[in-house]
């Protein structure tokens, strides 16, 4: 049986956050950021918290707020997005992903944001492996200059020196690793919908997502 989930993979900067978002917030559908999980798991990791306490910690501490267009991930009290958004984090939370343990530890907790009402899940994986069930599953993708300059943009509005080909290689290094690794590679899912973006505003990838949604939810 299929369930009442919206799924959107691709690679890194490709629009996923922000589509999901928009998605979530336009139909009011509940909202799952799974890089965003993989984060948390790398910084607590950082923190030397052991696998058992990092999904405590998880469970019990952190608290996802989505608050005026911006999804915000709060510990005891602080908001720790910035944070988990810096590129350490990242490249740690790239490489744990490609552990086993720490995708089926993760598993269980993508699965219990379902509880039954919509929910719009974006990742690697959420139509692979996570959701395989899911009615509605979108692959979104760009080009690498593209990704490389959306993320340049990011990172420049937030102050942060940022240098273009460096993007590009870091950007190019972690699509291979992200699709080349053994467990939950990064790849379409067979009844997947791909959408090019390197040539779309957000609004215009809403726009062609919006009718399929309409039409799967009514
Ligand atoms: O999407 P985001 O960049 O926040 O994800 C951080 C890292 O977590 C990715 O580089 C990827 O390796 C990993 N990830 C994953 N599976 C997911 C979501 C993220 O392996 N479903």
């Amino acid at each position: 049986m299929k369930i009442n989930v919206i799924t959107i993979d691709g690679p890194s900067a490709s629009g996923k956050g922000a589509l999901a978002l928009r998605i979530a917030n336009i139909f009011g559908f509940k909202i799952l950021d799974s890089g965003a999980l993989y984060r948390l798991y790398a910084y607590f990791f950082k923190m030397n918290f052991s696998p058992d306490e990092i999904i405590s910690q998880i469970n019990m501490n952190i608290i996802f707020n989505n608050h005026k267009n911006r999804l915000s991930i709060i510990y005891k009290e602080d908001d720790i997005s910035s944070e988990l958004r810096s590129e350490s984090i990242a490249k740690l939370a790239s490489e744990l992903s490609s552990k086993k343990e720490v995708r089926d530890t993760l598993f269980n907790i993508q699965r219990n944001f379902y509880d039954g009402d919509i929910l719009v899940a974006d990742g690697r994986d959420m139509g692979t492996v996570v959701f395989k069930d899911a009615k509605l599953k979108i692959f979104l993708t760009a080009s690498p200059e593209e990704r490389a300059k959306r993320r340049y943009l990011e990172l420049q509005n937030r102050g942060q020196e940022v240098n273009m080909p460096a993007l590009i290689a870091d950007i190019k290094k972690r699509d291979f690793k992200d699709s080349s690794r053994e467990i939950s590679p990064l790849i379409p899912a067979e009844d997947s919908i791909t959408i090019d973006s390197s040539e779309m505003s957000l609004d215009e990838v809403f726009s062609f997502t919006e009718s399929m949604i309409r039409k799967e939810f009514n």
